[in-house]
């Protein structure tokens, strides 16, 4: 299987770093718990959580950690502005987000570590980075990073030493640095932060240092996957090969670095600070996880997914397609085969191909039309359906889109949007806004969708 490499910037076969080919060890930087998650880190995670269950499926043995970042400036300033203590905000945006994850099925992460658990490792890495020429102090400041000292600085977003001098990150601000984008690995703290006693001073971490310092223990220096959506690239993964690769001397820290790209609203960014956001639980009162996950995984990761009612819309209307014709799988009653094989090979080497999920839901779709028509004419046999419905379960086990159940459209309804999608492939559309009118009479809504009609109750 191919994936593209941000380090190479090339599709990449993939191979693990163990002899045996079978191990993989996987992070990916999670939240830093100040707020309410919204559906741009859902597209994040809702992706990895893919990447690690279509690995699992491929029979690789992955382990999956994540970070929860709780301590960081901006978790200071909320906690400070809500009249709360660090340690209860923290713990009410944490329990949050593993609500939101736990709610939108992405159950593939092994383990979720604080970076407040590892102090003893982050000082640890710190110190290494100091007796080896890495850091520096700065009195009354904290303990920084020589980037004069790593001149690979840059090779992961691709920029020269120049641009990679405008590092700004987001305590680094102290003008007494040696070098402009030298970032913080350990800030003395201000009075009423929150701060620990190490031999390095009294104070709290960096932000690059602590994912460093948590996979270093639970991996080793070097590992297999790192993600995070693009905006970490740089400065913070960047960071992040700096400090581990200054740290132990190994190359390279990180053998493939994966990167998906924004979830935007009219093409900016999904961002608390733009305040375009919708939360992951407001977007749950609305729709359901599978359909969520469908609008996230309709889109080729790396490419920008522009978040509105119609994409959120068909994406509803594509679960409810697949979930009915799941269940008009079960009336197949004919005496002819239909050969799924051909879609397996197609749904890995869409996989295979840098986790084209874009090219699965195509797939799904040509599927669900050709057997549709073997349904009409009652000509598909009981046993092929039933290993299109297990082939759909495999997909699902690895997309999470097809909702376990569906809401009930009345029979009545259902005959009623038939006959709408009748008189519209006529081009009688008069008619057709007829029979529209009759289904909002009884209290159900139509919308046209790439999918199909997607029939919801007022
Ligand atoms: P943060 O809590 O801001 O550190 O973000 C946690 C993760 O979500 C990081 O990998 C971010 O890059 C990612 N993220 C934040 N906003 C978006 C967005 N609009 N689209 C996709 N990923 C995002």
């Amino acid at each position: 299987m191919k994936i593209y490499n941000t380090l190479t910037k090339t599709k990449e076969e993939f191979k693990p770093r163990d002899p045996a080919g079978k191990k993989v060890q996987m992070f990916v930087c999670g939240p830093t718990v100040y707020d309410h998650s919204h559906i741009g880190h859902a597209r994040t995670y809702v992706f990895f959580d893919v990447v690690a269950k279509y690995l699992r499926y491929r029979g690789y043995k992955v382990t999956y950690l994540m970070n929860i970042t709780d301590i960081e400036d901006r978790i200071i300033d909320r906690a400070q502005r809500d009249g709360k203590s660090v340690k209860e905000l923290v713990r009410i945006f944490e329990k949050s987000f593993l609500e939101d994850t736990k709610a939108l099925k992405i159950d593939s992460v092994n383990k979720y570590t604080r970076a407040t658990g590892y102090i003893k490792q982050i000082v640890k890495q710190v110190e290494t980075l100091l007796e080896k020429g890495h850091a520096y102090k700065i009195d009354g400041d904290g303990y920084y990073f020589d980037l004069s000292t790593f001149p690979d600085y840059g090779k992961l977003a691709h920029r020269t030493a120049n641009q990679a001098e405008d590092a700004i990150s987001r305590i680094d601000e102290s003008v007494n640095k040696k070098n402009k984008g030298d970032f913080t690995l350990w800030k003395f703290s201000k009075p009423n932060e929150p701060s620990w006693k190490s031999s390095l001073g009294t104070g709290r971490p960096g932000w690059h240092i602590e994912d460093t310092a948590i996979t270093d223990y639970h991996f080793g220096s070097q590992y297999d996957l790192h993600g995070g959506a693009v905006d970490l690239v740089f400065p913070h993964h960047e960071a992040e090969i700096a400090q581990q690769e200054s740290a132990s001397g190994k190359k390279p820290f990180v053998k493939y670095w994966l990167h998906p790209g924004f979830l935007t609203v009219k093409e900016q960014k999904m961002s608390k600070s733009l305040g375009n956001f919708i939360t992951i639980k407001d977007a749950l009162k609305n729709y359901s996880p599978e359909t969520i996950r469908f609008m996230v995984l309709s889109n080729y990761y790396r490419s920008p997914l522009d978040y509105n009612d119609s994409v959120v819309n068909q994406s509803q209307a594509a679960v409810q397609r697949i979930a009915e014709f799941i269940q008009k799988l079960s009336l197949a009653n004919g005496n002819n085969d239909f050969e799924i094989s051909d879609y397996r090979r197609k749904f890995e080497e869409a996989m295979d191909d840098d986790f084209n999920t874009a090219r699965v839901i195509a797939l799904i779709f040509d599927l669900t039309r050709k057997v549709n028509s073997m349904l009409v004419d009652n000509s598909l046999n009981r046993n092929s359906a039933k290993k299109i419905r297990k082939f759909l379960q495999n997909i699902n086990s690895v997309l999470g889109i097809i909702p376990a159940k569906q809401e009930k459209i009345p029979d009545s309804i259902t005959k009623l949007i038939q006959k709408r999608e009748e008189l519209r492939q006529e081009n009688n559309y008069e008619e057709a806004d007829k029979i529209r009118a009759q289904i909002e009479d009884r209290g159900y809504q139509v919308d046209d969708t790439v999918y199909g009609s997607l029939v919801t109750k007022k």
